[in-house]
């Protein structure tokens, strides 16, 4: 069992050039079409970054290991855990894009989606909540509530912090900024939530201030796989979105706790499976890696604070200069002036 499942995980990694690439591409266009729907433009005026056609999206599922698998293509990452209890699904991609994935959850099961967690707002990962919800009545052509304790009626439970529902309903002139259909049906408020589904305990953990206000990491606990939302990426340096709560700080806090709930296997490789917002399939020592490689960046940022550099000072001496290669950019969604910037501007905002 161990060997086989080493195996396959070993077997992923020649792909990962591909995976990067794919991913890069795939997380700008969903940035792009996020901003679009977050600050609509005047009516008048074109999108300066036109989402891309879900038309052309591909949506591939991976076996990660145990019940879970991997949705890669509609946008964010989606991870889903199969069994006799239905499907369950953390994130649903951009909108637009759920006939696709449906066809591929198809593809491995015909249980109904019974459960959606959201990792964090984004719409990126939470654009397909209405879609995905409402097919899970749809399915097998029955109610397939019932016994999960859903009060929003015949469609899948969707759960969340209790801030992405509160960040979805706000109003902002005279209506929501997302339609109700997409709206979290239960919410938690309490450090971690538990579940007990397909046979697995399946434990749901609040990261406080890190992408955002509103992020929850997923452990699936038989299976061995850690779904993380965007606290972890392979694709960027970490995002922080710190218009609605975002800090570096909690990114490592969040990234420490991922590590700590991971077991390494042999030789380091394979053990606990993580799933990254975006980018490829990984194992605890790629997070360990990138946990050393942000927090080596934030001390350089915090011992110019230190030395009263401001931020145009600190962006000139380039603190990530040597993991530029890999994750820096200097143009697209997130560049690395974007990053020194929010790295500083969280160790010197004042609560
Ligand atoms: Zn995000």
């Amino acid at each position: 069992m161990t060997t086989k499942l080493l195996a396959s995980s070993k077997s992923l990694r020649p792909l990962r050039g591909l995976r990067i690439l794919a991913a890069l591409s795939l997380l700008a266009a969903s940035w792009q079409s996020a901003r679009a729907q977050q600050t609509p433009a005047p009516a008048a005026a074109p999108a300066p970054n036109p989402a891309p056609n879900p038309a052309n999206v591909e949506v591939h599922v991976l076996h990660v290991q145990g019940n879970v698998y991997m949705l890669v293509g509609a946008g964010g990452n989606i991870t889903m855990q199969v069994g006799t209890d239905g499907v369950l699904l953390v994130d649903t991609g951009l909108p637009g894009t759920s006939d696709k994935v449906l066809a591929a959850i198809h593809s491995v099961t015909d249980e109904p989606i019974r459960y959606i967690i959201d990792t964090h707002v984004h719409p990126d990962h939470t654009g397909g909540n209405e879609a995905l919800a409402k097919a899970g009545n749809t399915i097998t052509g029955g109610n397939v509530v019932g016994d999960i304790g859903v009060s929003a009626g015949n469609q899948a439970a969707i759960l969340a912090f209790q801030t992405v529902l509160d960040r979805m309903s706000a109003p902002t002139g005279q209506k929501a900024p997302t339609p109700q259909g997409a709206w979290p049906t239960e919410t938690y408020t309490t450090p971690e939530r538990k579940l007990f589904f397909n046979g697995e305990a399946v434990q749901v953990i609040h990261i406080p201030d890190a992408h955002t206000d509103g992020d929850s990491i997923v452990f699936f606990h038989r299976s061995d796989v850690i779904s993380t939302g965007d606290i972890f990426i392979t694709t960027h340096y970490p995002i922080v979105d710190m218009s609605r709560g975002g800090n570096i700080q909690g990114i490592i806090a969040g990234l420490n706790r991922i590590i700590e709930l991971a077991t390494p296997g042999p030789t380091d490789e394979g053990g606990t499976l993580i799933v990254p917002g975006h980018g490829r399939l990984c194992d605890q020592s790629d997070v360990v890696f990138y946990q050393e490689m942000v927090t080596i960046i934030r001390d350089r940022i915090q011992d110019m604070i230190n030395k009263g550099m401001t931020l145009e000072q600190v962006k000139a001496a380039r603190p990530t200069q040597d993991y530029d290669p890999r994750y820096g950019a200097t143009t697209g969604i997130w560049t690395t002036d974007m990053f020194v910037e929010a790295v500083y501007k969280s160790l010197t905002k004042k609560d």
